[in-house]
Protein backbone atom coordinates (compact mmCIF):
# COMPACT_ATOMS: atom_id res chain seq x y z
CA UNK A 1 0.00 0.00 0.00
CA UNK A 2 1.19 4.06 -0.76
CA UNK A 3 0.25 6.83 0.36
CA UNK A 4 0.39 9.84 -1.86
CA UNK A 5 -0.16 13.79 -1.72
CA UNK A 6 -1.65 15.92 -3.49
CA UNK A 7 -2.13 19.88 -3.73
CA UNK A 8 -4.65 22.09 -5.42
CA UNK A 9 -5.29 25.82 -5.65
CA UNK A 10 -8.41 27.70 -7.29
CA UNK A 11 -9.74 31.46 -6.85
CA UNK A 12 -12.67 32.47 -8.46
CA UNK A 13 -13.71 36.08 -9.07
CA UNK A 14 -16.92 37.72 -7.49
CA UNK A 15 -19.57 38.80 -9.36
CA UNK A 16 -23.54 40.20 -8.80
CA UNK A 17 -26.06 37.69 -7.56
CA UNK A 18 -26.26 35.12 -5.38
CA UNK A 19 -26.16 32.51 -4.84
CA UNK A 20 -22.49 31.66 -4.29
CA UNK A 21 -21.74 27.83 -4.61
CA UNK A 22 -18.85 26.63 -2.27
CA UNK A 23 -18.12 23.39 -1.15
CA UNK A 24 -20.99 21.86 -2.68
CA UNK A 25 -23.68 24.08 -0.99
CA UNK A 26 -25.41 27.08 -1.55
CA UNK A 27 -24.77 30.16 0.38
CA UNK A 28 -27.52 32.87 0.16
CA UNK A 29 -26.14 36.82 -0.41
CA UNK A 30 -25.68 39.22 -3.19
CA UNK A 31 -22.64 37.56 -5.30
CA UNK A 32 -21.48 34.50 -6.11
CA UNK A 33 -17.99 32.89 -7.74
CA UNK A 34 -17.72 33.80 -11.78
CA UNK A 35 -16.73 30.69 -14.06
CA UNK A 36 -17.62 28.08 -17.01
CA UNK A 37 -18.47 25.73 -14.33
CA UNK A 38 -20.89 27.00 -10.56
CA UNK A 39 -17.88 28.62 -9.70
CA UNK A 40 -17.27 25.80 -6.77
CA UNK A 41 -13.13 27.17 -5.89
CA UNK A 42 -13.05 24.56 -3.08
CA UNK A 43 -14.45 21.81 -5.18
CA UNK A 44 -11.97 22.65 -7.91
CA UNK A 45 -8.94 22.88 -5.75
CA UNK A 46 -9.95 19.29 -3.78
CA UNK A 47 -10.21 17.87 -7.44
CA UNK A 48 -7.00 18.88 -8.33
CA UNK A 49 -5.64 17.82 -5.17
CA UNK A 50 -6.95 14.58 -5.66
CA UNK A 51 -5.36 13.96 -9.33
CA UNK A 52 -2.23 15.87 -8.54
CA UNK A 53 -1.80 12.95 -5.84
CA UNK A 54 -2.18 10.50 -8.32
CA UNK A 55 -0.25 12.35 -11.10
CA UNK A 56 -3.61 11.78 -12.95
CA UNK A 57 -3.92 15.25 -14.68
CA UNK A 58 -5.68 18.13 -13.16
CA UNK A 59 -8.83 19.77 -13.82
CA UNK A 60 -9.07 21.69 -16.57
CA UNK A 61 -8.24 18.34 -18.78
CA UNK A 62 -10.88 16.72 -17.53
CA UNK A 63 -13.58 19.24 -17.65
CA UNK A 64 -12.19 21.87 -20.58
CA UNK A 65 -14.00 25.27 -20.03
CA UNK A 66 -13.94 25.33 -24.17
CA UNK A 67 -16.86 22.43 -23.49
CA UNK A 68 -20.24 24.14 -23.65
CA UNK A 69 -21.05 20.71 -21.89
CA UNK A 70 -19.72 21.95 -19.00
CA UNK A 71 -20.99 25.45 -18.92
CA UNK A 72 -22.89 25.65 -15.20
CA UNK A 73 -21.80 22.22 -14.25
CA UNK A 74 -22.03 21.22 -10.75
CA UNK A 75 -18.61 20.96 -9.67
CA UNK A 76 -19.17 17.94 -6.68
CA UNK A 77 -20.33 16.43 -9.80
CA UNK A 78 -16.88 16.91 -11.66
CA UNK A 79 -15.23 16.13 -8.46
CA UNK A 80 -17.03 12.34 -8.06
CA UNK A 81 -15.55 11.92 -11.51
CA UNK A 82 -11.99 12.62 -10.27
CA UNK A 83 -12.44 10.31 -7.74
CA UNK A 84 -13.98 7.54 -10.39
CA UNK A 85 -10.75 8.69 -12.61
CA UNK A 86 -8.84 7.35 -9.25
CA UNK A 87 -10.49 3.93 -8.65
CA UNK A 88 -9.82 3.18 -12.20
CA UNK A 89 -6.16 3.35 -11.33
CA UNK A 90 -6.91 1.38 -8.37
CA UNK A 91 -6.48 4.67 -5.92
CA UNK A 92 -9.02 6.09 -3.67
CA UNK A 93 -9.12 9.38 -1.48
CA UNK A 94 -7.79 9.14 2.08
CA UNK A 95 -8.25 12.57 3.78
CA UNK A 96 -8.61 16.36 2.56
CA UNK A 97 -7.67 19.47 4.33
CA UNK A 98 -8.57 22.81 2.69
CA UNK A 99 -8.07 26.30 3.37
CA UNK A 100 -10.38 29.02 2.03
CA UNK A 101 -8.73 32.69 1.96
CA UNK A 102 -11.91 35.00 1.93
CA UNK A 103 -12.84 38.56 3.46
CA UNK A 104 -16.57 37.14 3.13
CA UNK A 105 -18.27 34.85 3.66
CA UNK A 106 -17.33 34.03 6.95
CA UNK A 107 -17.59 30.21 6.91
CA UNK A 108 -18.02 29.03 10.39
CA UNK A 109 -21.69 28.28 9.69
CA UNK A 110 -20.82 26.43 6.36
CA UNK A 111 -18.37 24.34 7.60
CA UNK A 112 -20.18 21.30 8.79
CA UNK A 113 -22.29 21.72 5.59
CA UNK A 114 -19.02 21.61 3.16
CA UNK A 115 -17.87 18.73 5.09
CA UNK A 116 -20.49 16.67 4.49
CA UNK A 117 -20.96 17.97 1.05
CA UNK A 118 -17.65 16.90 -0.28
CA UNK A 119 -17.45 13.81 2.31
CA UNK A 120 -20.09 12.47 0.31
CA UNK A 121 -18.67 13.27 -3.23
CA UNK A 122 -15.24 11.99 -1.73
CA UNK A 123 -16.37 8.56 -0.19
CA UNK A 124 -14.92 9.56 2.67
CA UNK A 125 -16.40 10.29 6.72
CA UNK A 126 -16.40 13.52 6.98
CA UNK A 127 -13.96 12.86 9.64
CA UNK A 128 -11.52 12.80 6.89
CA UNK A 129 -12.39 16.44 5.28
CA UNK A 130 -11.17 19.40 7.14
CA UNK A 131 -12.38 22.95 6.02
CA UNK A 132 -10.96 26.36 7.53
CA UNK A 133 -11.77 30.09 6.47
CA UNK A 134 -8.91 32.57 6.57
CA UNK A 135 -9.19 36.34 6.05
CA UNK A 136 -6.39 38.49 4.11
CA UNK A 137 -6.20 40.72 6.55
CA UNK A 138 -7.46 43.14 3.84
CA UNK A 139 -4.24 42.84 2.05
CA UNK A 140 -4.66 42.66 -2.14
CA UNK A 141 -7.34 41.16 -4.24
CA UNK A 142 -8.42 39.20 -1.77
CA UNK A 143 -8.61 42.03 1.18
CA UNK A 144 -10.33 44.11 -1.72
CA UNK A 145 -13.28 41.60 -1.63
CA UNK A 146 -12.43 41.18 -5.72
CA UNK A 147 -13.09 37.01 -4.99
CA UNK A 148 -11.83 34.10 -3.22
CA UNK A 149 -8.75 31.80 -3.16
CA UNK A 150 -8.61 28.08 -2.06
CA UNK A 151 -5.74 25.56 -1.07
CA UNK A 152 -6.26 22.16 -0.70
CA UNK A 153 -3.90 19.17 0.44
CA UNK A 154 -5.27 15.39 -0.27
CA UNK A 155 -3.81 11.97 0.29
CA UNK A 156 -4.57 9.32 -1.65
CA UNK A 157 -3.97 5.40 -1.11
CA UNK A 158 -3.53 2.41 -2.94
CA UNK A 159 -1.71 -0.88 -4.16
CA UNK A 160 2.04 -0.16 -4.74
CA UNK A 161 2.50 0.36 -8.06
CA UNK A 162 5.83 -1.79 -9.89
CA UNK A 163 7.94 0.69 -12.09
CA UNK A 164 7.27 -0.78 -15.47
CA UNK A 165 10.66 -1.64 -17.24
CA UNK A 166 9.15 0.56 -20.27
CA UNK A 167 8.93 3.42 -17.97
CA UNK A 168 12.68 3.51 -17.04
CA UNK A 169 13.99 3.17 -20.19
CA UNK A 170 11.48 6.14 -21.08
CA UNK A 171 13.57 8.22 -18.18
CA UNK A 172 16.84 7.37 -19.35
CA UNK A 173 16.52 7.99 -22.70
CA UNK A 174 14.93 11.49 -21.43
CA UNK A 175 17.93 11.82 -19.11
CA UNK A 176 20.11 10.88 -22.18
CA UNK A 177 18.38 13.70 -24.65
CA UNK A 178 18.79 16.32 -21.33
CA UNK A 179 22.62 15.43 -21.27
CA UNK A 180 22.68 15.87 -25.46
CA UNK A 181 21.23 19.31 -25.30
CA UNK A 182 23.24 20.43 -22.60
CA UNK A 183 26.31 19.32 -24.14
CA UNK A 184 25.63 21.45 -27.11
CA UNK A 185 27.74 24.17 -27.58
ZN1 LIG B 1 -12.34 26.90 -10.33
Amino acid sequence: MTVRIGVGYDSHRFAPGGPLVLGGIRIPGDVHLAGHSDGDAIAHAVTDAILGAAAAGDIGEMFSDQDPAHRGRDSLEMLRAAVGRLHGMGLAPRQVDVTVVAEQPRLAQHREAMRAALAVALGLPPSAVSVKGKTNEGMGWVGRGEGLACLAVATVEGAAEPIAAEHVATAQAATARVGATDRRP
